[in-house]
């Protein structure tokens, strides 16, 4: 279990074990946030927020959620509307960069999708 949390550490999140990856995207909303993606079935990561700061943002086709903390602004997570889709996104740069500096970085193109 690897631990990480937000700037402000109202968010924390907890996943299993680092990624295989990491994703670093190029579509409208990663490419300003900056979020560096490992990517998980939803029923594998644990999100704690216990002060009710996380604030979703939700855009385009509507598929998924993008969560950022209210308070720091950290984003932490994005998850997908449909309970069904077995895919979710933690920004590993919550984490220690211990955890994930020397991980291999793949670029998606979700600009083009
Ligand atoms: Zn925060």
């Amino acid at each position: 279990m690897i631990e990480g949390s937000c700037h402000c550490g109202a968010v924390h999140l907890s996943v299993p074990d680092a990624p295989a990856d990491l994703s670093s995207c190029n579509c409208s909303i990663c490419r300003r946030i900056g979020g560096l993606w490992g990517y998980y079935r939803p029923d594998q990561v644990s999100v704690s927020d216990p002060d009710g700061r996380l604030v979703g943002y939700v855009h385009g086709d509507e598929t998924l959620t993008t969560w950022h903390c209210g308070k720091c602004g950290c984003t932490t997570h994005w998850s997908p509307r449909d309970p069904a889709y077995e895919r979710m996104g933690v920004n590993i740069r919550m984490f220690d960069p211990a955890v994930w500096a020397e991980l291999p970085h793949r670029l998606v193109d979700g600009a083009s999708w």
